[in-house]
């Protein structure tokens, strides 16, 4: 009302890894954690500012961030929002709003009645690096600790999967050694399959403003696409797609050439040098040049700059794990590292950058197939063990389970036969629709907890359950240099939205009575902080121990792990004693060999198609399609071709172009653009069925692939080979 009293609660950005601290300024009466409902009754938040405090962003915000409180405004948050719980009474019949209790028993019958027919492997999970810790502790815990399967995967897969994995497979474990300041401290900066001015804009920001300090920094960028972050560089490697093994290799065959790798370090802090060597030896400048399309001078001034700067430090991201080699990619990049004792120094090491919110969280609590909590190993018997009796649970399952890919195909099989989706769209951002769409409608059971309304996943959801979102829910998320922030409610939920470890609780409990009867609860919290310590406990004595952290001193400064016990400061840099994570101590180097891409361009497929983000947007919109100012750089999406391709097609820029993969066809706008090299093309990712083609059609992941890295089970979509002719 007139004269309120403006309240600010510090809180996280909820959209990209940079993890951005953010202030939410909102009047009104009421307590923020009470269930108002939707409305104008009830605080309402007036602005957003960037946390001056928060050391990930001290105060900026970018274009989406600055936006947030038009995302939460009360006409956004009654037209936008899933407000209530619903479900269809027979398939196809339109959803019918009902209460939340009679949708947890129908919820937790119908999953018993599916788990005592086919078994706990017929359920699987598919939840979001955007769910908070709390969240994620609680999904993996229903699945693994109560159901009894390893089927929970989540959209993270098609993120960072292949990150993990180089990290394990090279430093022994899932642990980013670098951190943002190193932005700052570096002399030379190797940014490989990022567009880091686009995805990570305030991290850009820093880089900038760390260039304009010391313009001597230098700065390497690898992309095929001649992007904004490529136009900032000194040098831009344009490499044909999909080719960044072999320029990894040739650089590595330059600096054992030229002497400038760092025997000292291989010697007292690595294993596995002589195999690499060995496999490298033919990958001279000369054949890498001719695999990556790129000049033989511009690989030996990437190695030169890469091995004898004082220090480098990479940043890489989609384009290296978004691909069927993509664990190769990683370890490749960390083996330069290691070869040239680039690592474990202010200033130096590989540092991936995570896309979501919290898909770092979601690794540290095991919230994926192939991960338990703790980052521990579901294949492992002892792991399976300790986890087990953290939880109070006799035993963990030991069948494998099922990743993002392998879990709708499976759907598509009929093998499995439920499937409960969290916070996440998998018939728009999942590669090859086709297969998705097919297996979503065979399930017998869809169970889709969601925030926004009217996504392309709910056509297909038997059951839609209204969770909280952004500046509504409490928890926590972890962003991409490892440092763990508090999100925090300014809001009442809207409607009878819930929040997410909550909503999983109540059902569990329902499932509980049924699977351990007279049994202690797995699920007896009341507060938000409780599956917290149940994560925090989890982590004691790992590489990711936060045993010293509380809620308490996370409210206070938003901290680094690991964090043990006792500690009384974060560890910024991993690895700066020479002592890597493997059992002996020593790192790997890893000989994997260059793979070309899973498809291939060819006269009926003659274009690469490359899909990426674009500055103002986030994934499938949901959120950030709510801010027409966000509109206002790029309305619509268009196809970006070279206008050589354009010209010799005899197409039209502006015109609409049907682009044809061998899954499937879009339709689109073309645009000429030069940033795009010749016979390749490029898609913005965000537009999906509601936008192109209306309900029913597939978006821009009808063209994508779902072949995945054998490693990181993680899908190439950053290449599908395509035609494209005019409509
Ligand atoms: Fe949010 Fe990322 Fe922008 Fe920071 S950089 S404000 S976390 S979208």
């Amino acid at each position: 009302g007139a004269g309120a009293a403006v309240r600010t609660t510090r809180s996280t950005c909820p959209y990209c890894g940079v993890g951005c601290g953010v202030l939410i300024d909102s009047v009104g009466d009421g307590d923020a954690g009470a269930g108002a409902g939707a409305g104008e009754v009830g605080p309402r938040i007036v602005g957003v500012r960037g946390d001056p405090d928060h050391p990930a962003n001290h105060g900026r915000l970018c274009t989406k961030g600055a936006t947030l409180h038009l995302t939460a405004t009360p006409l956004v948050r009654r037209q936008q929002r899933l407000l209530r719980p619903a479900w269809r009474p027979t398939r196809g019949a339109p959803l019918q709003p009902r209460d939340w209790e009679a949708t947890e028993r129908h919820i937790a019958g119908q999953l018993l009645a599916i788990r005592a027919r086919h078994g706990p492997d017929a359920i699987g999970f598919y939840v979001s690096g955007q769910l908070l810790t709390e969240d994620y502790h609680a999904f993996n815990k229903l699945a693994r600790g109560l159901v009894g399967t390893n089927n929970i995967d989540s959209n993270s897969r098609l993120c960072m999967s292949a990150a993990v994995v180089g990290y394990k497979q090279s430093l022994g474990a899932d642990a980013p050694p670098a951190c943002y300041e190193d932005l700052e401290r570096t002399d030379c900066l190797f940014i490989a399959g990022s567009n880091t001015a686009w995805a990570h804009p305030i991290l850009f920001r820093r880089i900038e403003a760390a260039h304009a300090a010391r313009p001597d920094m230098k700065i390497i960028v690898v992309d095929p696409r001649r992007t904004e972050t490529a136009e900032f560089a000194d040098l831009h490697l344009a490499l044909k797609p999909g080719s960044d093994v072999a320029l990894f290799h040739g650089m590595l065959n330059a600096c054992i050439w030229e002497g400038w790798i760092a025997p000292d370090f291989i010697e007292r802090h690595t294993a596995g040098f002589a195999a690499l060597k060995a496999l490298v030896r033919t990958m001279t400048p000369t054949e890498a040049a001719r695999l990556t399309g790129l000049g033989e001078t511009q690989i030996l001034q990437a190695a030169q700059w890469f091995a004898q700067s004082p220090s480098t430090l990479s940043l890489y991201c989609m384009g290296l794990n978004q691909s069927s080699s993509g664990a190769a990619k990683n370890t490749a990049l960390i083996n330069l590292h290691l070869a040239t004792g680039q690592i474990g120094r202010a200033g130096a090491g590989p540092f991936s950058l995570t896309g979501q919110p919290n898909a770092m969280g979601g690794r540290e609590t095991g919230g994926m197939a192939s991960l338990l909590p703790g980052h521990r190993d579901p294949g492992n018997a002892a792991h399976r063990a300790e986890v087990a009796a953290l939880w109070g649970v006799d035993a963990l399952p030991a069948a494998p389970g099922k990743t993002a890919v392998e879990l709708f195909q499976a759907a598509a099989d009929g093998e499995i036969k439920a499937l409960w989706i969290a916070c996440t769209n998998p018939a728009q951002s999942m590669p090859d629709q086709a297969l998705v769409r097919a297996a979503l409608a065979r399930c017998e059971l869809v169970i889709l907890q969601e925030a926004f309304a009217g996504t392309a996943t709910a056509d297909f959801a038997d059951v839609v359950l209204p969770a909280t979102t952004w500046a509504e829910k409490e928890g926590t998320v972890t962003n991409s240099e490892r440092r763990i922030s508090r999100v925090r409610a300014a809001l009442p939920p809207a409607g009878e939205a819930r929040a997410d470890w909550r909503i999983v609780r109540d059902v569990a409990r329902r499932m509980e009575t049924v699977l351990r009867p007279g049994r202690p609860s797995l699920f007896a919290w009341d507060r938000v902080e409780q599956p917290w310590i149940e994560h925090r406990e989890s982590t004691r004595g790992r590489d990711l121990d936060i045993g010293g952290l509380s809620y308490a001193m996370l409210e206070a400064a938003p901290r680094q792990w690991p964090w043990p016990e006792g500690a009384s400061a974060a560890k910024e840099r991993l690895y700066e004693d020479g002592r890597y994570a493997h059992a002996d101590g020593r790192a790997r180097f890893i000989a994997k060999p260059f793979a070309p891409t899973a498809e291939v361009q060819d006269a009926a497929f003659p274009l690469a198609l490359s899909t990426g983000r674009l500055r103002d947007q986030w994934h499938g919109m949901s959120r950030s399609g709510t801010v027409a100012r966000l509109f206002a750089g790029e309305p619509a999406p268009a196809l970006s071709m070279h206008p050589a391709d354009i010209a010799r097609r005899l197409l039209t820029p502006g015109s609409l172009v049907r682009v044809q993969s061998r899954r499937g066809p879009l339709i689109v706008p073309l645009r000429a653009d030069d940033s795009v090299g010749p016979q390749r093309a490029w898609l913005p990712m965000h537009w999906g069925s509601e936008f192109l083609g209306g309900r029913g059609q597939c978006g821009i992941n009808a063209l994508t692939q779902s072949a995945f890295c054998p490693d990181a089970r993680q899908p190439e979509l950053k290449f599908a080979a395509v035609a494209v002719e005019a409509v």
